[in-house]
Formats: structure tokens, sequence, C-alpha cells
């Protein structure tokens, strides 16, 4: 069964209640605007916007909410920013550094604008809203009493599930400190139902030095926040979420989301939402340096993927870990693995690739799907490095039929994110040479390899006029008859014109070369010595 059809037959069940009584299930996920957005963050963004989507369909009501966390403090500087400008606001909460291009409201603004343009051309619309508005509403504030109010109990449930053991004097808040304005640095000492005590301390963390100040403050309406495991549950409650997954890293035992839910239920008397964990989005790839800040922002993986194929790769199995690497193969593989569910789909299958692959089109154009042709990206990859070759009747010889409107439109869709795809990531294995002389490596094939050739050059010769298809079929058959491997075939093809042992589909390739050069090549190789 569709993963996602699981969760929702599950949530259903769970929620009864609640559906009965009309109210709306509440769906949460958010983003911690420190930087660029990582493309793994897109993963629970699609997993949470796809459950939506299901919930609707089947007429149950649900809200997504998308929070554009703010209220954390700055607790390192993205490569990619101006380090001098940005260091002195190391340690403030993220809704009180400036945005790099003072456009934005504040630094989380900017890199959270950027990202909710990319959910929008998913066909995603949670409900953004930002947690220092409701920090500084008072949101908190109840949460925030209870927490203070159960420090102790609080302490028990981080030894008893991490073992983690805090000081007698821990209490679960930090404070803006009066005098710095700093918060990642404060600890709060005392709590005395109404104000609470701290100091901003010189080094409590390595990322930032607090300025000495002891105060006592009101902790309430965003002069205070709570850890972010407490904060966690905190929200759950706040918002009254139904339904709120996380990523892998927050489940390991003693983690985060246990300790959340701990005190979800026990500080806040707040049954924990229906959990979502999702495995890691790894990004492959040597280039892929995260010192650099480049290769795995959302951006740009969403400049890379049309929105279909980012929704698609998104919608794989919560449990399952996708390791992306646009240096490698995956782009190639991903197109290949979406036109296979797209022919489950258009032939009706009754399996999971059939039932997911609708979702990776946003709600509105679900209805719409028409079955067209979809040329394989690697080939088009290939095609848009050939000289002298129009594209439209090389991909309607793939076809063996003219192309419709529809079909050119994906030709070129596909054309163009290859030529992105080779001009930035260019993965050696797909870069095309169509070799003027003949490369050396054909000096030593084996003479079943040069029989091989001319077998497939005599049949050129006697027929003038034969499709890819047609000379495909050939090339099989005389494999078969040389009884020769097909390593041995195919490697010795791409070496005679391309020097390496890999390149398109061999019949296609071949009829899209100009016909006299092929036919020299193929003499001038199958005629050495
Ligand atoms: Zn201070």
């Amino acid at each position: 069964m569709f993963w996602a059809y699981r969760m929702r037959d599950e949530i259903i069940a769970r929620y009864q209640p609640v559906i009965k009584r009309g109210e709306p299930l509440i769906i949460r996920d958010e983003k911690t605007m420190s930087g660029r957005v990582h493309i793994g963050s897109l993963r629970g963004v699609v997993i949470h916007g796809v459950i939506s989507e299901v919930l609707k369909e089947k007429k149950i009501k649900n809200q997504y909410l998308f929070e554009i966390n703010d209220f954390d403090p700055m607790d390192g500087l993205p490569v990619y920013v101006d380090q001098e400008r940005f260091r002195p606001y190391m340690g403030k909460l993220l809704c009180d550094v400036p945005s790099p291009d003072g456009k934005a409201k504040n630094f989380a603004d900017y890199w959270a604008r950027e990202f909710l343009g990319i959910i929008a051309t998913l066909g995603f619309s949670p409900k953004p809203y930002y947690s220092s508005d409701e920090y500084r509403a008072g949101a908190y504030n109840e949460t925030i009493r209870l927490a203070l109010d159960n420090a102790a109990a609080i302490r028990a449930i981080y030894k008893e599930v991490s073992g983690s053991v805090k000081d007698a004097d821990w209490y679960p808040l930090q404070v803006v400190c009066e005098s710095c304005g700093t918060v990642g640095t404060t600890k709060v000492n005392g709590w005395d139902g109404n104000k609470v005590t701290y100091r901003c301390e010189e080094a409590l963390v390595k990322w930032a030095a607090g300025c000495g100040h002891s105060g006592t403050v009101n902790p309430f309406d965003g002069r205070g926040k709570l850890p972010w495991k407490v904060e966690w549950a905190a929200k759950f409650k706040v918002h009254g979420v139904h339904i709120e997954g996380g990523g892998k890293d927050h489940y390991t035992k003693g983690g985060a989301r246990q300790i959340a839910a701990r005190i979800c239920k026990e500080i806040f008397k707040y049954e924990p939402p229906y959990d979502i964990p999702y495995n890691f989005f790894v990004v492959g790839g040597k280039k892929m340096s995260s010192s650099k800040g480049m290769g795995s922002s959302s951006k740009e993986i969403a400049d890379l993927l049309p929105p279909r194929l980012l929704r698609f790769l998104m919608l794989r199995e919560p449990s399952k870990e996708i390791d992306f690497d646009p240096y490698g193969d995956t782009i190639p593989i991903l197109y290949d693995t979406f036109d296979t569910y797209a022919r489950a789909f258009f032939e009706k299958k009754d399996d999971d690739f059939a039932a997911l692959f609708p979702y990776a089109f946003p709600a509105g154009e679900r209805a719409k799907l028409k079955k067209i042709f979809l040329p394989r990206f690697s080939q088009i990859a290939y095609l848009s490095q050939m000289p002298h070759i129009t594209l439209d009747q090389a991909v309607a010889e793939m076809k063996g039929s003219k192309l419709t409107a529809a079909e050119r439109t994906e030709m070129n869709a596909r054309f163009t994110r290859a030529l992105g795809w080779l001009e930035k990531y260019g993965p050696e294995k797909y870069k095309l040479t169509i070799q003027t002389e003949l490369p050396e490596q054909t000096k030593s094939f084996s003479p079943l390899q040069k029989k091989a050739l001319a077998s497939i050059l005599q049949y050129m010769r006697e027929n003038k006029k034969f499709s890819g298809a047609e000379l495909h079929e050939k090339i099989h058959a005389i494999k078969s008859e040389l009884g020769i491997p097909p390593v041995e075939l195919f490697s010795a093809l791409y070496l005679t014109f391309l020097a390496k042992t890999s390149g398109p589909q061999a019949g296609w390739f071949l009829t899209a070369l100009p016909r006299e050069f092929v036919l020299n090549r193929l003499e001038e190789v199958s005629k050495l010595k």
C-alpha cells in the first residue's frame, strides 16, 4: 500500500472523535531559518503536504501549518554571508539579526522567502507563521509557566530518557539578556512564580560570549524562550497539533522526539501527535562541500529538477534513505524511475507505483494527467551533445511516430534540464565527444568484435533507410548470431565513435549520426589488422 494511504488510514482511525466533531486536523512542519535551506528539509515539507492532500481527498478537514522558526539563537555563521558584519550577532535571536539584503524583515525571513517560493512551486500551500510573532504575542506564556513550575520534573525526564543530567538549578528557559540582547548565553537560575533570575554567562557556549550581566525579568511575551526539546512539546500543545513528523536524527533512543513526547504528555497534558519519522536525505558527490555551502541547497536542487521530479523524489517511502548525487547517476535514474511509475499509472496497474505517481503533481493537475511519450532523460542528455541533430526527429524516431504538442513540451523541458545538469555537474559518463579520428583503443579489438562491426556495416549498406529501433533490433540479432557477449559488442561500438565504453542506445545513436560518417568509420575499423 502506498505509504501515504497507509498513514492516512491510521490517522483517520486515531482521530475519529476530532473528525466527527468537524474540527480540522492540524498538521505541522517547521524549519529554523539560520541560512540557505538544505534540500533535505524539503522531504518533511512534501511528506506533510501529501498527507494533507490524501486526507482532503477523503474529505477530512485539515490545516497544514509551516513554522518559520526565527526565535532560535544564531549559533553558527554560514560561510556565504559577510563574516565581519554578522559575527556580532552570534547568540542573538534570528529575528533580531538583520537581513543580508536589507529587504526581508530579518535574517531568518531572508532565507524563508526563498524556501517558501520553492514550496509554492511544488504546489503546496501550508500556512506560514513566524515563531517570534507567537512568542511575542504570548502564545507560549502558559507553557513557559508550566515548564518553570515543573523544572524538576523536566530535569527528571531528560535524565530518564537520555541520561543527560542537568544541574539542580537548571531551568528550561533562556531569556534575552537585558544588557546585551543575547539569548544563547543566558542561564536562568531561579523562578519565583513571576520572574526569573538569570546571568549572561561569558563561557556558556563556544559560539558566543555573554556580557556577565545578572538580572531578574518577567520571562513572558517573547522575553524568554524554551530549550528546543521542551519547545517542540510546547509547539504540539500551543497549536493543537495532530500530525507531525521529523527527521531521523531526532529519533535516536533518548533523542529529541522521545523527550518532547514525554514532556508534552506529562507536563503540558497534551497527547503527542501522530508521528512520521523520516530517514536521511544524503547529498553525495565529492564536490558537495558544505563548507562552501554550495551544491546541496533546496534552491540549487530545485533549479536542477522540474517540480514534479522534485516532488517525486521526496515521495519515496519515508523510512528509506534518499541518496542524491547530481554528479553521478541519480538524476537519469530518477527520470527513469519516474517514467516507470508513469507507465504503471497509465496502464492502470493496481500497485504502489500507479498509486504514488499522481502525487508527483500538484492536486489541481492530478485529474488532468494524460499519457504521453516520455523520452529517456539519459538519451536526451546524449542527444543534446550531438552535432547536426534535430531533436524533434530523433525523439519522434524513438517514439515511432510524430510527437504531439504535449510531447514536444516534455521533450524540450527534459532537454533544457539536461543541458543545465551537464553544464553544472557534467558527469563524465554522460559526456559525449564524437571522435573525428579513429580512436587508439580500436586497435586492440578482437576478431569477433571486428566481425560484429562489419556485420552492422553490411546491414547499413544493404538498407538505405531504417529506424533507430530497427537498427537496435538488428544489432541484438547480430549479437546472438555471432555469440558475442553484449559488453564486447557495445563497448566496441562506443569506443569506435566516442573513445569510451558506454554511450547512448546504439541503434538510435548510429542513426542520429551522419550516414556517410558512420559507414566510413565502420569500414575503417572492421578492416583493421
Ligand atoms: Zn548579556
